[in-house]
């Protein structure tokens, strides 16, 4: 089976072959002792199936005597539907607005949650990247990064070397939510997180700051939006 040739063979994998892989590795799953050997397998796998353009398979570990839930990169996970996630944001957007908040006070408390998220998530990621990953340039991490995070719901991170930009469509922030009347919803949590996430993982974008390069889509489903990075950028409520 191809599951044990990575190194030597990658390649993209057909509709029929992804359903053989998986089916290899349930068996192999049946028989181990612990589930070490299974979660790199699926790193792997997702790794040689992420060019398949018609779909990609998102495998998580669920115990089921814990209710715990994990990722390839050993980390714990929570899934949310969507409309949850943004109940959540927009009820703390009512809150903060209510407490006497400016749209503009309200939006930098999104960007600061993105930051720490980011920040967080960007000193995992050097680790993941290190162990897992072959890339030998901060591009090449950066849209690893991209493609990492471009597999879990929040959209599709895209990094343009050349421009230096990080683009988001699909944002799950800007989706309709049942019951919202006009949230205000739109990049600020995702600023915050590129930039939390560039911060760590690229040198020269020590403490920057995303900004919205040219106009941004606010508030429009499947938009793109495109983040450019302003270094050493002062961050104030
Ligand atoms: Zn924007």
């Amino acid at each position: 089976m191809p599951i044990i040739e990575y190194e030597s063979q990658r390649q993209s994998f057909n509709e029929d072959e992804v359903i053989e892989q998986f089916a290899e590795l349930i068996r192999r799953s049946e028989k181990a002792k612990t589930n070490q050997n299974l979660r790199s397998v699926i790193a792997k796998l997702e790794e040689n199936i992420r060019d398949n353009e018609k779909y990609i398979i998102k495998m998580f570990l669920v115990n089921n005597r814990t209710g715990s839930m994990i990722n390839s990169d050993n980390a714990p996970n929570v899934s949310f539907r969507v409309d949850t996630i943004n109940n959540i944001f927009d009820s703390i957007v009512d809150s903060l607005r209510g407490l006497g908040l400016s749209g503009e006070q309200t939006a930098e408390v999104f960007f600061r949650a993105g930051v720490k998220c980011g920040e967080s998530f960007g000193q995992t990621f050097d680790r993941y990247a290190e162990m897992y990953l072959d890339v030998n340039t901060t591009d090449e991490k950066i849209s690893e990064w991209c493609m990492f995070d471009s597999s879990v719901g929040w959209g599709k991170l895209s990094y343009d070397p050349a421009a230096h930009t990080v683009s988001i469509t699909n944002n799950f922030q800007t989706k309709t939510c049942d019951g919202a009347s006009e949230p205000p919803r739109d990049c600020d949590f995702f600023k915050g997180y590129v930039s939390g996430v560039m911060s760590v993982i690229s040198p020269r974008d020590k403490d920057c700051r995303a900004v919205c390069a040219g106009e941004c889509p606010k508030k429009t489903e499947c938009r793109e939006c495109v983040f450019a990075f302003d270094s050493g950028k002062e961050r104030k409520l």
